[in-house]
């Protein structure tokens, strides 16, 4: 017997996304004929739009299926060169733009391309699931920035003063925000923008939920707070969101010249390019008609209000409103310490387990995106799910003492 392979050191700090493992486990239940309610899927509900699809249909027909250049089709970054300038003011140039395998790729590539051993980068939290992560595969280490639900997850300049270190090299921030989805106010945002100009730090900008935003309609942005920022500043975005294009692959990043170069070199000696019939595909997206997303928006925005009416009924459950994104974030960690016949409910993940078991209904824990009093509940799902799920929510919470 030779031993088994080892595994490289750096996967010891790696854990596999867990927002795809309950979905995972949701899915097996589901299969074996339980009847589960999912509430922890991160994509919209909806189709792609015919006119998208159809693009990748004439990209196969016409053959349109080579390499491309590696940062993407020049029409596309041209594309996304003049919805920037036309939805924000930005101006940006075709070198200023990488499109990627997806939007979690290009964040990856950031890393790889700005981040290594010995830099600090600030994380604020709740965070996204993949940030930390990303972070640590470049050798870097995230910083914890908590956020307090009191200030609706809004920057606090002593919890942010008390991150910065002569190690910092950026921060990245993502407003909506997917667990909370809230906005960083623009106060919060010039926090931010004073250090990072006072210290050379990058900003990156993680964008992708900018067009689901609700009543307030306005979403302050960094490089509006301070657009002397623009050459420390790195968007990204994409169309995995805004476009119900999650499979499709495809996402965008646009920054200084020098780091896109770079990013570009990491792309290069790793995928090559973003796969190039959904190049065509994310190209009609960006060119065509922009009322897609905001359709979505409309009906986003009457599940938030259903959800919300209902986690507001339930005894010990806070939940800040969110501006943005399609999830909610309620706190149920009144609920931790109680049991249920042999269950006691420790933390988050033991409440998501809970809820999957006794309630079949599918969240993610809290502890996911680094707060552990929370449990998020994605409702790009139908009203009918939306009422039946917080029915059983409410029964299933209401059992524990
Ligand atoms: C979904 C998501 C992304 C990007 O997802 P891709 O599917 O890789 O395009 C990036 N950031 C956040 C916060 C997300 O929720």
């Amino acid at each position: 017997m030779t031993t088994p392979i080892q595994i490289a050191k750096r996967m010891q700090q790696i854990k596999p996304s867990p927002t795809l493992a309950v979905n995972a486990k949701a899915k097996a239940l589901k299969a074996s004929g339980a009847d589960v309610l999912n509430f922890s899927v991160g994509e919209p509900d909806f189709d792609t739009p015919d006119h998208v699809c159809l693009a990748a249909k004439e990209a196969i027909d016409q053959g349109f299926t080579r390499y491309t250049a590696v940062p993407g089709i020049p029409e596309l970054r041209e594309a996304i060169c003049r919805r920037f300038a036309d939805d924000k003011g930005w101006q940006y140039t075709p070198e200023q733009i990488q499109v990627c395998s997806g939007g979690k790729q290009g964040l990856y590539n950031m890393a790889q391309a700005l981040f290594g051993p010995g830099d600090e980068v600030i994380v604020p939290t709740p965070y996204w699931v993949s940030y930390p992560p990303i972070i640590e595969l470049a050798g870097a280490t995230p910083v914890y920035l908590p956020l307090s639900e009191e200030s609706g997850f809004d920057i606090d300049a002593s919890a942010l003063a008390a991150c910065v270190t002569e190690k910092t090299k950026g921060i990245i921030i993502n407003s909506p925000s997917n667990p909370t989805g809230a906005i960083f106010s623009a106060a919060g945002l010039s926090l931010i923008a004073k250090y990072a100009l006072e210290r050379g730090w990058v900003v990156i900008s993680d964008d992708i939920y900018d067009t689901i935003v609700y009543e307030a309609g306005e979403l302050p942005h960094i490089l509006n707070v301070a657009p002397e920022l623009m050459e420390q500043v790195i968007i990204l975005n994409g169309v995995s969101k805004s476009f119900a294009m999650t499979g499709w692959r495809i996402g965008y990043c646009a920054g200084p010249k020098h780091i896109i170069a770079a990013m570009n070199k990491i792309q290069s000696q790793s995928t090559s390019n973003a796969c190039s019939i959904a190049q065509k595909a994310a190209l009609a997206a960006v060119v065509g008609p922009q009322d897609f997303p905001g359709m979505m928006k409309v009906s986003f925005e009457k599940r938030l209000d259903a959800i919300l009416a209902h986690l507001q009924e339930i005894p010990g459950v806070s939940c800040v409103k969110p501006q943005g994104a399609f999830y909610v974030f309620p706190n149920l960690s009144a609920y931790y310490g109680k049991s249920f016949a042999d269950k006691k409910i420790t933390d988050s993940v033991a409440m998501a387990d809970y809820l999957l078991d006794e309630a079949l209904i599918a969240t993610v824990p809290g502890a996911a995106f680094g707060s552990d009093a929370f449990v998020r509940f994605s409702f790009a799902t139908s009203m009918e799910i939306i009422d039946e799920g917080m029915r059983r929510l409410k029964a299933a919470l209401a059992k524990l003492v």
